[in-house]
């Protein structure tokens, strides 16, 4: 049954991530840690050791086992539409059994945890319809520690870029150690309040690998990193050249009285997975 098969490819997607970090990510901590010295590169050495034992043993690769973050771009003529949130909510739950992951979800008045990390507006679904008969979904274990130093300024529209690269460095500086350092930046231009966070959040999941096509946002991405690094808060927080792998931009159209700029940090423990369900629901994973 179509149903079962994409449930079954979700939990595959949150089990696989759970284990692991992309090899993009792993390949940027190792290039990290043959350029750093001291105690950054002991920091990092750690972290390279904790993710070989986790995938020879088959455990998390961190205790808080993030909140379960899911952007789906769902083909028109994909055969599930509207069910597509019951589907992944059930793999949610199913995943928290299986691999297990710790119940992260809780409610703000109560902190009653469900047990199963679902609950009102969790696990965090974006939907964005898109031509085609196929679904690519992209799942995040976003880790609470990181999500706590996102950031959104409101600029005033006259501060233009250099306001701009000013929120993200400030950003950086404030967040310290919270995030768990290296760190992936994401920065999400324009919009609206939401659309920027939204957008910051996205940027983080792109390949390291994957250069920005816009030559001029490649250059900004790139002096970005340059500075948030030169500032010396490194991995962990405990001193060095790495605070940030990548810093990634994306952008949107905006009112012209507001310049929103959303900031979203993904901590070293990057754990994603990306899979293209065809229409009888059979799955290809895409990453990792
Ligand atoms: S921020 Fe990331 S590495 Fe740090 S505790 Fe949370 S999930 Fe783990």
């Amino acid at each position: 049954m179509i149903e079962e098969r994409i449930k079954s490819g979700i939990v595959d997607m949150m089990e696989r991530a759970a284990f692991r970090v992309p090899d993009d990510v792993l390949n940027a901590l190792k290039r990290a840690a043959e350029e750093e010295s001291g105690v950054a590169k002991s920091n990092l050495m750690a972290i390279l050791k904790n993710l070989d034992e986790a995938g020879r043993l088959r455990l998390p690769i961190c205790q808080d086992t993030g909140t379960p973050t899911f952007f789906v771009e769902l083909g028109e003529d994909f055969p599930i539409r509207a069910g597509i949130y019951n589907l992944i909510t059930e793999a949610v739950r199913e995943a928290t059994r299986k691999v297990p992951l710790r119940p992260n979800s809780v409610n703000p008045w109560t902190y009653e945890n469900p047990g199963d990390n679902t609950g009102r507006f969790v696990p965090v679904i974006h939907v964005d319809i898109v031509p085609g008969d196929r679904m690519r979904v992209t799942y995040l274990a976003k880790g609470g520690g990181s999500e706590n130093v996102s950031q959104l300024f409101m600029l005033p529209p006259v501060a233009g870029l250099k306001g701009i690269k000013q929120a993200v460095v400030n950003a950086a500086y404030n967040a310290g150690t919270q995030p768990c350092p290296p760190v992936i930046i994401g920065v999400g231009v324009g919009g609206s309040a939401d659309i920027a966070m939204k957008l910051a959040k996205k940027a983080t999941l792109r390949p390291l690998n994957e250069r920005n096509p816009d030559e001029n946002l490649r250059k900004i991405e790139e002096e970005l990193k340059e500075k948030i690094n030169s500032m010396g808060i490194g991995p962990m927080g405990l001193g060095g050249k790495t605070f940030a792998l990548a810093v990634h931009i994306e952008w949107a159209h905006k009112h012209p009285a507001s310049l929103p700029v959303g900031v979203s940090m993904l901590c070293w423990a990057a754990r994603k997975s990306i899979a293209d369900f065809l229409p009888n629901g059979e799955f290809r994973i895409v990453v990792p």
